[in-house]
């Protein structure tokens, strides 16, 4: 099959072929569906200051005048994760690899995706592995089933 010759042989650096620009607009839809909206008190964003909160940029709420960025009151307040790092350490830990690996990807330590894997699980995310290819098929969904590696 020539389809073959295209497949990669390792799963690592897979980091530089993810757009940044992407990736930050795909995370800010997921932690903020309705728009960039104030932590504070849920004054939307608008013109300029959105722009800057869709760059991740401080802003300053026009309605209670509290500054904050796109990550203030989220999971990944504080985090040093580019949002390209945050999408693939999230399609990883989806895809069940393990932390070491995970962490190479990204250039960090193990236990850094360890904290990161216990606060979504802390947070009620689903952590299982997305079914393998043909699973789907099945009537019922079982997790014993996604988790068979
Ligand atoms: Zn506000």
């Amino acid at each position: 099959m020539k389809t073959a010759y295209v497949l990669p042989d390792e799963l690592g650096r897979l980091q530089p072929f993810l757009s940044p620009e992407y990736c930050r607009g795909w995370l800010l839809s997921r932690l903020h569906p309705s728009g960039p909206t104030c932590p504070e008190c849920g004054e939307l964003t608008a013109g300029k200051q959105a722009q800057r909160f869709n760059s991740l940029e401080t802003v300053r709420c026009g309605h209670c005048g509290k500054s904050f960025t796109a990550f203030t009151g989220t999971v990944f307040h504080r985090s040093r994760l580019e949002p390209a790092q945050i999408v693939l350490m999230l399609m990883l830990l989806r895809l069940g690899r393990g932390e070491a690996e995970i962490a190479g990807e990204l250039g960090t330590h193990e236990r850094t995706i360890r904290r990161w894997r216990k606060r979504f699980m802390e947070l009620g995310a689903d952590m299982e592995p997305f079914p393998a290819e043909g699973d789907q098929t099945k009537d019922t969904p079982g997790k014993d089933e996604a988790r068979a590696t």
